[in-house]
């Protein structure tokens, strides 16, 4: 046996030990790590080593060094953002990608890659109830993969954008709670932040569609080219839906591109109660929902759906003579739909975690964060010094001790420097706004129970 493989047997069994007792326990970690900028970087070797060490010292120096560095995004306490947890089976699916280590840049290079990436997203499709012509293809985050949407938008709007480069006056629209990526993509594909109409919202955080049109119609009368429009259903603030079918009726008057950005939200598509909450999606071009965010994947899977794969494909093929193969009928080759040349093999995690889950294992983790989140939502009204600030349909909460913001950022500062909890907060009408949200599958109501209690010990009387 070689050396290689030794080791590998010998500190992966270690490993692999590790992670089982790391997911079974993560309580006992801090969550947010007691660490100063630049401690770890004190505590490490300015150089590398001269001569290899043992695997063994290697994971020690992990446990003992880089864990308590880590702000732990894996633990079932982790209430800040939009929590993105991992599972057993996409962890175990990453090792094994790592092992294969393919690059599927086209199908000849990685068959199964590619192929699996199409039955694991066309099996999510499914669960997500979206129509089959809906084609699938992952990205890292759901900002490279808006910035396809939207690309794609440009192409179908002004085909010689991509030999002459973009005609001026090209407008994008989006509402002021859309996610700050749709500002940088729009600053990525030179549509400029001053071409993205941020439309306001109404009380509940939505898309004001009076407000859209209005918006359209100047714009028109300007002279300009309105484009895309980009609604976002599970905003990142309050998760607020925008009105997609109100919204589709419009992109649908005026010609123009539909990408809904569901990042977070998407995944409770597979919910059947939940599901009505997405109506109208099957009239977007494109949408996107992460799968590292609330589906158990590990950091990057980022789903991106298009029924206008013919679109992407304009905006983005491009083969030079190195990477020409043979054509045959059933052999996708994604880096023609991609920015991005080489792929790694992300949906073998999807196919994995898909497997062992099973629609309905799925469908009840999210069901039992929904329900405690709607708990939580229940102990903020109930109690006469919080209010909560926005409807809370899905597993975030926003809400706030009814004082001054200074009270309400040091409620969240005494609880995140205890360790046991990570909550975040946003702005919301101008005010600081707490906001606890639930995502990992090791979270239990008992966990939410104790989160609450702590905010209420830790707010004045
Ligand atoms: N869109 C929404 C609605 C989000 O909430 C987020 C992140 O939380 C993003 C986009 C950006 O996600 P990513 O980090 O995958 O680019």
């Amino acid at each position: 046996m070689s050396k290689y493989a030794d080791d590998f047997r010998r500190a992966g069994r270690e490993a692999v030990d590790w992670v089982a007792d790391y997911l079974e326990n993560a309580r006992q970690y801090p969550v947010l790590p007691k660490i100063k900028p630049g401690e770890l970087i004190d505590a490490l070797p300015a150089s590398a080593p001269e001569k290899g060490e043992s695997l063994e010292a290697i994971l020690k120096d992990f446990r003992e060094l880089i864990v308590p560095a880590t702000t732990l995004w894996n633990h079932p306490r982790f209430m800040a953002y939009f929590p993105s947890a991992s599972s057993p089976p996409a962890i175990l699916a990453e090792m094994l990608a790592a092992a294969l280590n393919t690059n599927a840049i086209h199908w000849k290079t990685s068959p199964a890659s590619t192929e699996l990436e199409q039955v694991a997203l066309g099996w999510l499709r499914q669960w997500m109830g979206l129509p089959e012509e809906f084609f699938g293809i992952i990205f890292d985050t759901a900002s490279i993969s808006s910035m396809h949407a939207i690309a794609a938008a440009r192409e179908m709007a002004d085909p010689e954008a991509r030999e002459n480069g973009m005609r001026p006056g090209m407008v994008l629209y989006a509402s002021d709670q859309a996610h700050s990526s749709i500002e940088k993509d729009s600053i990525a594909l030179g549509i400029g932040r001053r071409n993205l109409r941020k439309i306001e919202s109404d009380s509940e955080f939505r898309m004001r569609t009076d407000l859209l049109e209005a918006a359209i119609e100047r714009d028109l009368a300007a002279g300009k080219r309105p484009f895309c429009i980009v609604a976002t259903v599970g905003t990142t603030s309050t998760t607020s839906f925008d009105p997609l079918p109100r919204i589709a009726d419009i992109a649908e008057r005026y010609g123009l591109w539909l990408h809904v950005d569901a990042a977070y939200a998407g995944a409770a598509m597979i919910v059947p109660e939940l599901r009505p909450l997405f109506d109208g999606i099957e009239r977007a071009h494109s949408l996107v929902t992460n799968a590292h965010k609330w589906m158990f994947m590990p950091m990057d899977v980022s789903m991106f759906f298009t029924r206008r794969p013919d679109i992407l494909r304009r905006a983005f093929s491009l083969v030079p003579e190195y990477l020409r193969t043979a054509e045959h009928p059933r052999a996708v080759n994604l880096m023609e739909y991609a920015v991005p040349l080489g792929r790694r093999f992300r949906s073998l995690k999807l196919w994995f975690a898909l497997r062992y889950f099973g629609r309905e294992g799925m469908i009840e983790v999210l069901r039992s964060h929904v329900r405690w989140a709607a708990e939580f939502a229940s102990w903020v009204d109930a109690d006469p010094r919080f209010e909560r600030v926005a409807p809370a349909p899905l597993s975030a909460v926003c809400f706030r001790f009814k004082g001054t913001d200074e009270e309400n950022k040091a409620i969240i500062d005494c609880v995140n420097a205890t360790g046991k909890f990570f909550l975040s907060h946003t702005v919301l009408n101008g005010k600081f706004v707490a906001r606890l949200a639930i995502g990992n599958l090791y979270t239990t109501r008992q966990d939410v129970e104790e989160a609450w209690e702590l905010i209420r010990s830790t707010a004045p009387r």
